[in-house]
């Protein structure tokens, strides 16, 4: 299948409508917010099965672990939101009695205020939960909405395009379908907010757009998320955790553990279990068939990229299965004994592979290498059950989130803020935090005619005594 994408006036019209909605007033009424929010939830809860065979056919994902790993949290995200948007609306007053005098006689209130019309684009490897839990977010908060899904993701984009479309009020609502070209044109207009999840080169490249109108920007971009395993942990639990995490969506995903930096002591535990572990998840593989809940490498093109980078390597490589460039399969990968200077160590892999460093003592060591891979990575994941060393880690390393014992988990709930740090982003969503992301605060103030008792001071001729009021 390809996708159709859309030609340059449709783009243009698309453009104008938001905008022209966004003006039309109809997107700040609570009521209607919360009606299209409802028709989004249906759309999702009705389609499940469809989103899921989908990117099956994407990405050769289980449509479980398209459940449980993306619309489950979606439908928990979109309830969340309708039940709790009059809350999360309701104007804050402040109250400044008793702090500053001057105020007495007046009125404050802090208002949320949608931004205005946002252009949301999406990535290929999360298409539905990155996409829709920013759109949820962004029409919650009173916006209207552009949305560019990925084009690597030909199945998904186009339905979720569709399904969107067919619920969603037009003049709040309209998606493009394309690539680079579609995505540079979408990227001249004036937009009032720009929200991408996408990789940090395209990142950069929005910045640069979005800067000529001083748009604010949302980037949820691109991680090397270290897992550092100290000797103090109880590595027959969290083996099983590490292996979960990176082999998900085949190593796919922007939080996934992407290196291993281990003491010394505990490597060669830390390789068995994993291994261990890895043919427990996938006995299918460990059988040498092929397995339903194992994903594939989205593209021939990255399949190339990740073998290119573990042909090079010259650390110790162990696999279940063999790679096969025609089936876009790409085994579970450890490998050991990478150096600062490996291939694996010089990009995101966004594969199933972990490459592990092995250290004398971690907490000498890891701040510094991890700050030497990227400057900010989305996560960090500490191993270890001791205190000390957990708080020594955590005060040293910069990531978007700290996670310790677990990983992934920590980016699944509407009550946890998700974002990145330096290089993997800017700005948080999920739950609260989106809506608050997607609109800006304005402080409105109601002057009283008693207020100009208290206000005498600010009238020249000034008299001196007044200066301390
Ligand atoms: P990408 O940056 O390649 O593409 C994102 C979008 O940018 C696409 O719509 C594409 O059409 C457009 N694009 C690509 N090149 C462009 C160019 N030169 N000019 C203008 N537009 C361009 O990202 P991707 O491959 O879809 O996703 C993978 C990346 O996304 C990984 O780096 C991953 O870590 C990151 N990601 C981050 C999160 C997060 O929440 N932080 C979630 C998922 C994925």
């Amino acid at each position: 299948m390809e996708l159709e994408y859309t030609d340059k006036d449709t783009i243009q019209r698309k453009y104008e409508t938001v905008v022209n909605g966004y003006f039309s007033g109809i997107s700040k009424d609570l009521g209607f917010r919360r009606e299209q929010l409802r028709n989004l939830y249906y759309a999702i809860q009705d389609n499940e099965e469809a989103l899921a065979d989908a990117l099956h056919k994407d990405l050769n994902r289980s449509p479980d672990e398209t459940e449980i790993l993306e619309l489950n949290q979606v439908l928990t995200e979109a309830s969340l939101a309708i039940s709790k948007l009059s809350k999360w609306a309701e104007p804050e007053k402040q109250h400044l009695f008793f702090k500053d005098m001057r105020y007495a006689a007046s009125s404050v209130k802090l208002e949320k205020n949608p931004y205005g019309a946002v252009l949301i684009m999406g990535p290929w490897n999360y298409p539905y939960k990155c996409s829709l839990i920013p759109i949820i977010s962004a029409i919650a908060a009173g916006n209207t909405v552009l949305f560019k899904p990925s084009e690597l993701a030909v199945h998904s984009s186009a339905l979720l395009s569709q399904l969107l479309e067919n619920v969603l009020e037009e003049t709040i609502f309209q998606s493009v379908l394309g690539g680079i070209t579609e995505t540079t044109q979408l990227l001249t207009y004036k937009w009032d907010k720009i929200m991408l999840t996408g990789s940090t080169k395209v990142g950069k490249i929005v910045s640069r757009a979005a800067s000529k109108h001083l748009t604010p920007v949302t980037l949820e971009l691109g991680g090397k998320c270290p897992v550092i395993v100290t000797k103090n942990v109880n590595l027959s639990v969290v083996a099983k955790r590490v292996a979960w995490g990176k082999l998900v969506n085949a190593g796919q995903t922007c939080i996934c553990p992407d290196y291993a930096i281990v003491e010394h002591e505990v490597v060669d535990e830390f390789m068995f279990r994993l291994e261990e572990a890895i043919k427990n998840l996938y006995p299918a593989l460990e059988a040498g068939n092929e397995s339903k809940d194992y994903a594939n490498i989205v593209s021939e093109r990255n399949f190339d990229r990740i073998q290119g980078l573990v042909k090079n390597t010259k650390g110790t490589v162990w696999q279940l299965g063999e790679p096969d460039r025609e089936k876009l399969f790409y085994p579970p990968t450890l490998v050991r004994g990478v150096t600062v200077h490996d291939s694996l160590m010089t990009e995101e892999l966004f594969a199933p592979i972990l490459p592990i460093m092995e250290v004398e003592n971690v907490l000498d060591t890891a701040p510094a290498l991890i700050s030497q891979f990227h400057d900010g990575p989305l996560a960090a994941y500490l191993l270890t059950d001791d205190k000390h060393e957990q708080n020594y880690l955590s005060t040293r390393i910069r990531a978007g989130a700290i996670a310790i014992n677990d990983v992934l988990v920590q980016g699944g709930s509407a009550s946890i803020p998700f974002g990145g740090f330096g290089s993997s982003g800017t700005g948080h969503y999920h739950g609260k935090f989106g809506f608050d992301e997607f609109s800006y605060t304005r402080p409105v103030l109601k002057q009283t005619k008693f207020a100009e008792l208290l206000l005498k001071a600010r009238y020249p001729p000034y008299i001196p005594f007044h200066r301390s009021l």
